[in-house]
């Protein structure tokens, strides 16, 4: 009942969400390449990214 999880059975499980190779299109925000998008308080965003930041990734892939 331990059999170890094969390989690429948990993908986007990586320790940097491949959104974050772009700079973060929120104003408020602007996290640049590598680094975790903040609040406009300066928080760390709880999920990581913006959504906006996401979208913004997903859409230069497809224009690529
Ligand atoms: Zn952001």
């Amino acid at each position: 009942m331990n059999a170890p999880m094969p390989a690429g059975l948990r993908p986007n499980q990586q320790d940097r969400p491949p959104e974050w190779a772009i700079t973060c299109p929120v104003p408020t925000c602007k996290a640049r390449p590598g680094n975790r998008c903040t609040t406009p308080r300066g928080r760390h965003l709880h999920a990581g990214s913006h959504p906006t930041r996401l979208d913004t990734w997903l859409v230069q892939q497809h224009a690529a």
